[in-house]
């Protein structure tokens, strides 16, 4: 069974229309990439799947039910996590503080406190800097946090929003090591990037989309290989 299942979906902002009536799937354990360029409708899907924005057509069904109506708070307690684009983390609150913000609808202490650990373990980088403010650390360093924030919350579906954006290569290579490993421990993910060769080298299927539509889809090696993406997405 699909752990998201998208039929049809409709958003617009005003007048205009931003996502024109996509369909897509993400099923349980699969790691799913969304490419597509500047202005497609990338952000604006995952915004609406989290209840951020208002879907104007469609349905939305997430693990059997139908999200339409649940406000936006319930979702991470129902296990769909985002790390948005640009990161959106809390600034004036350490590292291990906004790790814990991750916790914040749990109540098993000693199993959060394990996570950190965790988490320590993925981003040795963060162990060391733990009490210092967000805002102070490196692009690479807040992704690394903005990441540990969301698995703490233990998700069942993750979205990642351009996670490699603004980053060095050699932090985009680690990030992506860190969004394998999570895969890898059985979380599903929905992931959008600039960066379509990495993201499609990691993910099982991908989506293409343009201008509000999706135009391509298939197995990620496919994309790969498809000549309208590497011309287009690949820079071959
Ligand atoms: P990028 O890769 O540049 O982040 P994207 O594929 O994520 O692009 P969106 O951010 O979803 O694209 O934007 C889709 C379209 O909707 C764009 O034309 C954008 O200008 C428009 N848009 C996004 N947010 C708003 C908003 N709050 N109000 C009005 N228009 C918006």
């Amino acid at each position: 069974m699909s752990l998201l299942e998208v039929k049809n979906l409709q958003v617009a902002y005003g007048g205009i229309q931003a996502v024109k009536g996509i369909d897509f799937h993400i099923n349980q354990g699969e790691l799913v990439t969304l490419i597509g360029a500047n202005g497609a409708g990338k952000t604006t899907t995952l915004k609406t799947l989290v209840g951020m924005v208002k879907k104007s057509g469609g349905s939305i069904t997430y693990d059997g039910k139908d999200t339409h109506g649940v406000p936006s708070h319930h979702f991470v307690s129902n296990g769909l996590a985002m790390v948005p684009e640009g990161r959106g983390i809390f600034s004036k609150l350490t590292v291990e503080e906004n790790l814990l913000m991750g916790a914040y609808y749990r109540n098993d202490k000693a199993q959060i406190l394990a996570e950190i650990d965790h988490v320590y373990t993925l981003f040795p980088r963060l162990k060391e800097r733990y009490k210092q403010l967000a805002g102070t650390l490196s692009g690479g360093e807040q992704q690394m946090v903005a990441m540990g924030r969301a698995i703490l919350s233990k998700p069942k579906l993750l979205l990642l929003d351009e996670p490699s954006m603004g980053l060095a290569p050699i932090i985009v290579q680690k990030i992506f090591e860190i969004i394998q490993q999570v895969a890898a421990q059985g979380v599903t993910m929905l992931l959008v990037e600039q960066n379509a060769k990495l993201a499609l080298e990691v993910s099982q299927r991908g989506y293409v989309m343009e201008s509000g539509r999706i135009s391509i889809s298939g197995p990620a090696q496919d994309l790969l290989n498809d000549d309208r993406v590497r011309n287009a997405y690949l820079g071959e």
